[in-house]
């Protein structure tokens, strides 16, 4: 805790309503889940809807000797605006593309824009859709302790989700960073509106999760799994080497994809 002193001191716009605080003098916790039975004081009260005369139920000290715990709410809202300044600055760079070098190829869908969607985090790692005239594709970005940036571009990995396992292809740009994408449709001629686009976006990051959507290719995933005992006998044969050796995989963006377009499909 040493180093920490004076973080909370009446900065109030630091903590969220879940925040578990401490007291800086008898490390007496406040926890707002169980609220404080000395002051009668119920369950579910943030530490800041505390009254102003509230102490230490220990040692009396007062609200202000209290330092941050652990914030679960603030962890959250951080990790919020980080994805939200990831996913504008991919929209940034490829709206740059769009505007520098697509716009007048021929197989662009001019009502179509740039544009995140469906983006969350898992496992750590930044992953949804990225719109575009040209095309749609499930992108994963980095964890924060990551680095990508020395990924070559096209090269190919195999990932897996429990719908499957999809392969995405390595790039890096300037803004973005390094970046893994999978391709869902290119071009995107059949699509008759942003909207439409948005609503495919969506559909494919639950249709992504959905573990049902594998037993249809549960004859693929089998020749599949017998093909990646063979590559790992003999990747320990021959070393970290096999992997390049890996025949390209079917893309399974079919299986997420199929019937979601409607007549876009
Ligand atoms: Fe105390």
């Amino acid at each position: 805790m040493s180093g920490f002193e004076g973080s909370f001191l009446g900065a109030t716009d630091k903590i969220s309503a879940q925040a578990i605080m401490e007291c800086k003098i008898c490390w007496t916790p406040y926890d707002p889940a169980e609220g404080d039975d000395t002051r009668q004081v119920l369950p579910g009260t943030p530490f800041l809807a505390l009254p102003d005369d509230w102490s230490c139920p220990n040692c009396s000290a007062p609200k202000e000797q209290f330092l941050v715990s652990e914030d679960p709410g603030s962890d959250a809202m951080r990790a919020a605006a980080l994805l939200n300044e990831k996913t504008k600055a991919l929209v940034a760079d490829f709206t740059e593309v769009w505007h520098a070098k697509m716009r007048d190829v021929p197989i662009v869908n001019k009502l179509l824009q740039v544009q995140a969607a469906g983006w969350g985090v898992h496992d750590g790692r930044p992953l949804g859709v990225l719109i575009s005239p040209w095309f749609m594709n499930l992108i994963q970005l980095p964890a924060e302790d990551e680095d990508w940036s020395g990924l070559t571009a096209g090269e190919k990995e195999v990932i897996a989700f429990p719908s499957g396992d999809y392969e995405f292809i390595h790039n890096t740009r300037e803004m973005t960073g390094g970046y893994k994408a999978c391709s869902l449709f290119s071009p995107m001629n059949d699509f008759k509106s942003q909207q439409q686009a948005v609503d495919v976006a969506n559909a494919v990051m639950q249709a992504l999760f959905l573990e049902e959507h594998r037993a249809e290719t549960d004859r693929a995933a089998d020749i599949r799994a017998a093909r990646e005992a063979e590559l790992a006998a003999q990747a320990e044969a021959e070393g970290a080497e096999a992997d390049a050796a890996l025949p390209a995989e079917p893309t399974r963006r079919q299986v997420l994809t199929a019937g979601i377009t409607g007549d876009a499909g």
